[in-house]
């Protein structure tokens, strides 16, 4: 019986590896930066230049987060052996919460392991079989197994399309409550979702709105508190998930954002938060920072957003295809998965750690490098690495 898993298990690596999608770890010496170290084919360390890293706002090794952290674990310990509502809600919690929701403009927030677990048990908590969840189809997969968790009907419409979201509130018109789901931004794509128009269909229809704002929180808008704002539908937005892991330090940890009863009734249902140990004090203490610096971080948010534009027309004058818009996520397009492949192998002998993707990650035949900017890159680094990306396009016959 065993047996038979492990061969069978054997066999579907070797068919993931055939199909070119098998997935290797590389192994980072240094702390999550700009520059980080690794080591190349033949085991020598190397110094290369990181667009593939979450990490907007360059927090991942600030040293105030740092100090902040040693601090919270001499004075609230290491972790706490404990679910939040047995005996593990410390003063620093809440204050993550209270920070939270201070921040995004919300009555109350509610801090879960992380944000997949925010969306994984935000649904089931919430909506029943009489309800409705309308869900952008290229949301995050957190967002998908949260809903397939919950007992409410699902409804699907396509990426962004306003007409089709209509239809689909429409044919949910009997459901009892109706909650439009989407990410604020589109990871693989760096699009804004249009959250305007979906808000002036949630109106129309009585449904209520929720975004996942992973992809912005911290380096979006002018205060840096995301979509809703950069999009002035601020207060507009019922439900609010993110993450602490991405722009706000990058370490862990997820939370939801709404009105006291909605966050009331998830620390009483929520399954992820009910059955899985507290964030750990120093984390929480870090993350309480991170949003004080995310607050003033005016200038790093300018520098994110000069440096994706001056990637973006870096990139296009030296012709590649890019997906347009204004998201320091700028995907590469390179259509095949191989040659997407070789191109970041490439890269990465020219000193630029990038990462392909493929099918089914997104589309066949959309194969690309998804390349993120930080406000820790130089304007000198964000050149090098346009001038990497020529050459190894020219060595691949993807540019001319
Ligand atoms: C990264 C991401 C998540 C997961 O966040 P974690 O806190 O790392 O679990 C959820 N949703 C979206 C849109 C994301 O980009």
């Amino acid at each position: 019986m065993s047996r038979s898993l492990i061969d069978s298990a054997r066999k579907t690596l070797s068919d993931i590896e055939a199909s070119g999608t098998f997935k290797r770890e590389r192994l980072i010496y240094s702390p999550q930066s700009a520059i980080i170290r690794t080591r190349d084919t033949g085991g020598h360390e190397q110094e290369v230049l990181n667009l593939c890293a979450n990490n907007y706002l360059g927090l991942a090794d600030n040293p105030r987060l740092i100090e902040t952290a040693k601090a919270a674990l001499d004075s609230h310990g290491f972790g706490m052996a404990s679910v939040r509502f047995i005996c593990g809600t410390q003063d620093l919690h809440r204050r993550l919460e209270e920070r939270t929701a201070a921040f995004l403009r919300t009555e109350d927030a509610i801090v879960f392991p992380s944000c997949f677990d925010a969306n994984g048990g935000v649904f089931e908590a919430l909506l029943g079989k009489e309800d409705a969840v309308i869900s952008d189809s290229l949301n995050h997969a957190s967002i998908i197994d949260g809903i397939r968790l919950s007992k409410a009907q699902r409804f699907r419409y396509a990426n962004n399309d306003m007409a089709d979201l209509e239809q689909q509130l429409i044919e949910a018109k009997d459901c009892r409550h109706r909650l439009i789901v989407t990410d604020g931004v589109f990871s693989m794509d760096g699009i804004i979702a249009d959250l305007p128009a979906i808000c002036d269909l949630a109106e129309k229809h009585d449904a209520l709105v929720m975004v996942d704002d992973c992809h912005a929180t911290g380096f979006m808008g002018e205060r840096g508190a995301g979509t809703a704002e950069m999009l002035g539908v601020e207060g507009r937005v019922h439900i609010l998930t993110g993450t602490y892991g991405k722009a706000l330090g990058g370490a862990s940890g997820g939370y939801v954002a709404a009105a006291s009863p909605i966050v009331d009734l998830l620390r009483q249902k929520a399954r992820p938060y009910l059955f899985s140990n507290a964030v750990a004090p120093a984390i929480c203490a870090a993350a309480i920072e991170a949003i004080s610096i995310a607050e003033q971080a005016t200038d790093a948010r300018r520098r994110l957003h000069d440096n994706a534009g001056r990637f973006r027309a870096g990139m296009s004058a030296a012709g590649f295809t890019l997906i347009e818009g204004q998201h320091p996520i700028v995907p590469v397009m390179v259509g095949d998965a191989a040659k997407a492949a070789q191109l970041a192998d490439t890269m990465l002998r020219h000193g630029v750690y990038v990462i392909a993707f493929s099918y089914p990650v997104v589309p066949e035949g959309k194969a690309r490098i998804r390349t993120q900017m930080s406000a820790a890159h130089t304007p000198e680094q964000v050149g090098r690495a346009v001038a990497a990306f020529t050459q190894a396009g020219m060595e691949h016959g993807i540019i001319g």
